[in-house]
């Protein structure tokens, strides 16, 4: 029977050391600061920031959140983050995406401080991650990658399997694997032959937003599989259910999987946190140095 990596329960873990890391540092005078911006009324959007920002409360983190009308221009919102940036109590600034089709998301992503870019998609942090020299980490492949750390203590040489090949998902956590030595394999929507690379995969990581892609014939026995999907899914009762993109009841022979909900979910926001207190400790060195 594989092992269910409870990422609700690790997330716990991980956002009650960021509580601890945060009380030492406001002890030395820095309270870390998010500031969340979200632009438009997306009603699911709303439901991210909200818990964005009531678990930053949670662990202590000052988190300010900026909701702008969904007819913000580019220019305002530029300024906006320019604004934070150059304020000393913010330590991490999120703008939630999509933004509206006015707005051209990758400026707004360029003019955040890659000191304070929280969500690790500012280029400076993606190129530190490609050269494997530090910088913010963006949050899913970094819980990817902790989740993995609790079954996992040799990833040299193993082989490694990513289906979807994302900015934020999929290429950065090939990356990270990569840093670990594993032979990694990108794999995407136009890729022939899925299930036969798939089946070659020791680590399996699934971002492909596809409910049921991943058959349990396509898993080898003790690969550890994580899958990252998030997919809305009404049942043949009329209920609708949050699934995976792994058919979960056909995986029992793997090593290890996450299940979804209460998987890769929970990490993000708990990285974020985390990301946020290394952000803080950061500036406040190079402040002090
Ligand atoms: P995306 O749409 O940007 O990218 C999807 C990728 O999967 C693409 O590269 C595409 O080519 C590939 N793909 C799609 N269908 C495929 C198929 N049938 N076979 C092979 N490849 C296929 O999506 P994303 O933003 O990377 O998100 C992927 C999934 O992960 C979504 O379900 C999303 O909701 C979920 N997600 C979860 C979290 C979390 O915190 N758990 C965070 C981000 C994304």
């Amino acid at each position: 029977m594989a092992k269910i990596i409870r990422g609700d329960v690790i997330a716990q873990l991980l956002s009650d050391q960021v509580r601890i890391d945060v009380q030492e540092l406001t002890a030395k005078g820095v309270r870390p600061g998010l500031a969340v911006i979200l632009v438009r009324d997306d009603p699911a959007s709303e439901i991210y920031v909200s818990r964005k920002t009531k678990l930053s409360a949670a662990v202590g983190i000052r988190s300010l959140e900026h909701r702008l009308p969904a007819l913000t221009t580019e220019d305002a919102l530029l300024a906006l983050v320019t604004r934070l940036n150059d304020d000393a109590d913010v330590h991490g600034i999120l703008v939630q995406l999509p933004l509206p089709k006015q707005i051209d998301s990758s400026k707004i992503l360029d003019r955040i401080r890659p000191e304070k870019d929280v969500d690790g998609f500012h280029p400076v942090n993606v190129g530190r991650l490609s050269t494997g020299t530090g910088g913010l980490i963006p949050c899913t492949p970094l819980g990817c990658m902790l989740l993995l750390d609790t079954v996992i203590s040799e990833y040299r040489g193993r082989n490694a399997v990513v289906i979807g090949k994302s900015n934020i998902v999929g290429k950065p956590v090939a990356l990270l694997l990569l840093e670990r030595e594993c032979t990694v394999t990108v794999t995407h929507i136009h890729t022939i032959g899925l299930p036969d690379i798939v089946r070659n995969a020791d680590i399996l990581i699934v971002a492909a937003g596809s409910p049921g892609l991943v058959r349990g014939d396509w898993v080898k026995p003790g690969a550890v599989v994580i899958d990252v999907g998030i997919n809305r899914v009404r049942g043949h009762d009329g209920i609708e259910r949050l699934v995976g993109d792994v058919v979960f009841d056909e995986i029992g022979h793997a090593k290890a999987i996450t299940p979804v909900p209460r998987g890769v979910g929970p990490m993000t926001i708990a990285c974020l946190l985390s990301n946020t207190v290394k952000a803080a400790r950061r500036l406040h060195v190079s402040t002090h140095s």
